[in-house]
């Protein structure tokens, strides 16, 4: 057994420093990123916030509002529609905006492999960019897969996770993902940490893994636990190149999910992909070898997604200006993180 001394941080651990500014204003800043992916060489230009592929929020009416929205967000779509589905939204909107998910399961690669080889892909208006999501990136099978799927479709932009540290994020750029998904245990459902013990404080993940994949040409994705459009601009200071949001995006009406009123109250059931809810819906049960490890929330109704991203990029916008970063590119230059006391730390959550 070893401990390590080193502090490691999470988001709330820490502010980022005012910086002298020569920004009049935030509608100065540029918050899109160009990217030309690693392996794929397909070229990204947007604001780089994808929505989980989670049930209720990785969902084809999220990505009908990005799109409206303009600013080239993208959504993580959920690996639990049927190819039907899928291909009537390829063909209606194309791959701009979506990354296709798929876990390691053998149908879910049968069900890539058909719609690979469906007209719709044919014609052009197919999948470019996919997400392998599995919660633990740590297995030799999962490198092999992803090494699987780079050498059968050279042209799709690979994002593939979870992982937290450094080691790993080399193994799987090396292995082919364009982009390395970042976090274990932050979520807002998530309960790995309480039922294995298992994580690593978001933030120093993050630096830990940009670090590493920018040094081989690569990218990361921070995955969880950001609450508030501060948390996003902390992600993006500490170094990630996109971030994905789960619970901040649920309870819209573009949650594809029954609106629920108790006491006077609206609500809109959110819950974690390996939770016992997500397993009853979509598996018929949890297995009798592993236990759940994502719990069911039920979280205000707030209905259209576009007031909430307007107060997402508003957020990250100003925190740019605060520092000074023309563009969110040079954010995490100009950042210096202060670490917040305890004391203060309580603040800041009661507030
Ligand atoms: P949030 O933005 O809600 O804090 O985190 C979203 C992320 O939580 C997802 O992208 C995914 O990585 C993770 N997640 C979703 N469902 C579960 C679950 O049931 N268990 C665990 N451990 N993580 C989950």
């Amino acid at each position: 057994m070893r401990i390590e001394e080193d502090v490691k941080l999470d988001f709330k651990d820490v502010l980022i420093r005012p910086k002298r500014s020569t920004l009049a204003s935030r509608k100065d800043v540029d918050i899109k990123r160009q990217f030309t992916f690693k392996w794929s060489g397909e070229k990204f230009d947007g604001v780089p916030i994808v929505a989980a592929n989670m049930d209720g929020v990785g969902t084809f009416a999220m990505a009908k509002a990005f799109e409206e929205n303009n600013h080239g967000l993208s959504v993580a779509i959920t690996k639990h529609y049927g190819i039907d589905a899928i291909k009537d939204y390829y063909k209606k909107h194309g791959g701009e905006h979506v990354w296709y998910s798929i876990g390691v399961s053998e149908t879910d690669e049968e069900k890539l492999k058909v719609f690979m080889n469906s007209k719709v892909q044919q014609n052009g208006k197919g999948v470019t960019k996919i997400c392998i999501d599995v919660a633990n990136g740590y297995t030799e099978q999962f490198v092999e897969y992803v090494r699987r799927i780079r050498a059968e479709y050279p042209h799709l932009t690979i994002m593939a996770g979870n992982v937290v540290t450094g080691e790993m994020v080399e193994e799987l750029i090396l292995s082919g993902a364009d982009i390395v998904k970042v976090g274990i245990g932050p979520g807002s459902v998530c309960t790995t940490r309480k039922m294995t013990g298992v994580g690593y404080p978001q933030l120093s993940a993050i630096i830990e893994c940009a670090d590493a994949a920018h040094g081989l040409g690569g990218l990361v994705c921070s995955d969880g636990g950001c609450t508030s459009p501060g948390d996003i601009a902390k992600a993006f200071g500490a170094g990630a190149d996109f971030v994905m949001l789960g619970g901040m995006l649920a309870g819209h009406d573009q949650s594809e999910m029954d609106v629920v009123e108790t006491g006077g109250k609206k609500y809109v059931t959110f819950y974690g992909m390996s939770s016992d809810t997500a397993m009853e819906k979509h598996a018929g049960g949890v297995a009798e070898y592993r236990a759940s490890e994502g719990k069911t929330v039920k979280v205000p109704y707030r209905g259209d997604v576009m007031a909430t991203l307007q107060d997402i990029l508003g957020g990250v916008r100003s925190a740019c200006t605060y520092v000074g970063a023309r563009r969110l590119k040079e954010l995490s230059k100009r950042t210096t993180f202060i670490r917040v006391s305890q004391q203060l730390n309580t603040v800041f959550g009661d507030s």
